[in-house]
């Protein structure tokens, strides 16, 4: 059989997830071929697969994705019924370096030359001292220990608190930013990226939520 030298829109890559953007997209968001609705942020330290080392790990830098549908991850602009790419003509970087049966030229880009929220967003948006407050409170930088500490035979209370009260706080400057600026959830995901308690998983972690007070439970994984 003869190796596979060309797409064969199979969709696989789409439905595993919109690409990174680098700073050669960055003419495709002021062009408008993609709004920032159409965004996430995977902040510094978050939790993330790396389809490199197959492994979730947490995240070199911080990093744009084209976002997914709901609770997939499979890319908004992939079109299941035609197997095609509606942005096909003007897709990023990524998407147009990406070969299944050859990932050489991804790699050499992978982690290289990402955009951030503030490649994005311009020092005038208002927004922006809220994601810096935000990213200051709220940083991956002060989860990872908690959740490491959690992760110890010997656990303490106080990480289980800190850490309740980091993800309290993380809701908390949210709901501030999206009553004052009637954020959507679209949006709030690509301003603040995903919330702690979702983003923060472990099988010894239980998250319940009343309105918008988090409680944390921490039992032994089996
Ligand atoms: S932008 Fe287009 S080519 Fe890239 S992952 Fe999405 S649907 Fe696929």
């Amino acid at each position: 059989m003869q190796p596979q030298q060309r797409c064969q829109r199979c969709g696989t890559c789409c439905k595993n997830g919109g690409p990174i953007l680098h700073r050669e997209d960055l003419p495709l968001v002021q062009k408008g071929i993609f709004s920032l609705q159409n965004l996430v942020t995977i902040r510094k330290g978050e939790p993330a697969f790396n389809p490199f080392t197959g492994k979730v790990e947490p995240a070199a830098q911080e990093m744009i994705k084209i976002a997914g549908k709901g609770a997939s991850w499979e890319c908004i602009f992939y079109d299941a019924a035609q197997s095609a790419c509606i942005i096909h003509a003007n897709r990023p970087l990524e998407c147009r370096l990406l070969q299944c049966w050859d990932t050489g030229g991804i790699e050499a880009i992978y982690g290289r030359d990402c955009l951030s929220r503030f490649d994005l967003v311009t020092g005038q948006d208002p927004l922006t001292a809220h994601i810096r407050k935000h990213q200051q409170q709220c940083s991956y930088a002060k989860a990872l220990p908690l959740m490491e500490h959690l992760s110890s035979p010997t656990p303490a209370k106080v990480s289980m608190e800190e850490l309740t009260g980091l993800m309290q706080q993380d809701l908390q400057l949210r709901e501030q930013a999206i009553s004052a600026f009637r954020l959507s959830l679209q949006q709030e995901l690509f301003y603040f990226g995903r919330p702690l308690f979702q983003s923060l998983q472990h099988p010894g972690l239980r998250v319940k939520m009343a309105g918008s007070s988090i409680r944390l439970e921490w039992t032994n994984p089996v």
